[in-house]
């Protein structure tokens, strides 16, 4: 988005703040509008954004949570997918991509106590032996960096906000190793935690820790809950060679599947990121449900959805608008 657009869009959001303040909002409780599948990340308990730019507090959620177990229609996954919809509320399911442990501990209490459904979309990181996903670890270890380094041989250095760009072409660490194999990716870890160690103590367990095996499973038994893929190691598929992507996929789907002891029909991709290679795989390996982020672009398929991003930035009317009218 243009810097213009993005100044008109805040002052759109103060207004409509301020018209709330004063009691002359717009109505949020409005007649059925569209369906949506929603995505959150993270829960944490004060709302930081300053360490993943995609959580929300347990307070928000709650709010967002109690407005839709009371104005909307909430459904599993499976029972979106087979259009089970009300006729005259806005129909919803919720889903949570990357499989952090505030899921559970944050998260689920919350849906439980509304009784509403829910979809988490794990990754299979613990079945390589790791707990933290890859991006997490760069952005976490960022600030404990010198502020030039060495990345698969390219020069980086540390800008504001604790941004490690490219020295040459300015490109963000994130998006330069997302292109790269999972091979080049964990050698960058391995050598990161080598001279600059994952700073376990510096952040709350919330903003880093993924669900174990065990809390899986143990999810897998709730009703309210299904468990969904989201890759093994958070991998751009759409780098992946075509067999490689196959056995991503296939990796991912057994990984939960033996867990929870019932089928994984349901991938969300990670990063959002998709072609028509990674959709062809995704249908051979078995899934019926897949998952873009926001709005899908030219490649479409019958069986994919898109999904609206949860915004943490904006005040809860804000959002609950948003989520009304299908656009921020
Ligand atoms: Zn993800």
């Amino acid at each position: 988005m243009y810097n213009f657009q993005k100044i008109i869009q805040r002052i759109k959001w103060k207004w409509h703040d301020l018209r709330c303040a004063f009691g002359f909002g717009k109505s949020l409780t409005t007649e059925k509008k569209r369906d949506v599948i929603l995505v959150y990340h993270g829960i944490d308990a004060i709302g930081s954004t300053a360490y993943n730019t995609r959580f929300i507090s347990e307070a928000m959620f709650e709010k967002q949570v109690a407005y839709f177990a009371q104005n909307t229609h909430v459904l599993s996954l499976d029972d979106f997918f087979l259009e089970r919809f009300s006729p005259n509320k806005m129909n919803l399911a919720l889903t949570f991509d990357d499989g952090y442990q505030n899921n559970l501990t944050r998260a689920l209490p919350i849906l439980e106590k509304y009784k509403v459904p829910a979809t988490f979309f794990i990754t299979g990181i613990h079945s390589l032996n790791q707990k933290v996903l890859w991006p997490d670890v760069i952005d976490l270890t960022i600030p404990y960096l010198p502020k030039e380094i060495d990345i698969l041989g390219i020069r980086f250095c540390k800008k504001r906000k604790n941004q490690l760009l490219a020295k040459e072409t300015g490109e963000n660490v994130k998006q330069f190793l997302q292109k790269k194999s999972q091979a080049e990716i964990e050698l960058v870890l391995s050598q990161l935690n080598t001279d600059y160690p994952f700073p376990l103590n510096a952040y709350h367990p919330d903003y880093y820790q993924t669900l174990t095996d065990l809390e899986i499973k143990f999810l897998g038994q709730n009703p309210l809950i299904t468990i969904g893929a989201h890759g093994v190691f958070h991998t751009d598929l759409t780098v992946l060679s075509e067999q490689e992507c196959l056995n991503e996929l296939q990796k991912s789907k057994d990984y939960l599947e033996k867990l929870i002891q019932k089928e994984v029909s349901a991938i969300a991709f990670p990063f959002g990121t998709y072609n028509k290679k990674v959709l062809i795989a995704a249908e051979k390996v078995g899934f019926t449900q897949l998952l873009a982020l926001d709005k899908m672009g030219n490649i479409s398929h019958p069986q994919m959805r898109e999904r609206f991003g949860i915004n943490p930035f904006i005040s809860y009317q804000n959002q609950i608008l948003a989520i009304i009218e299908g656009k921020y």
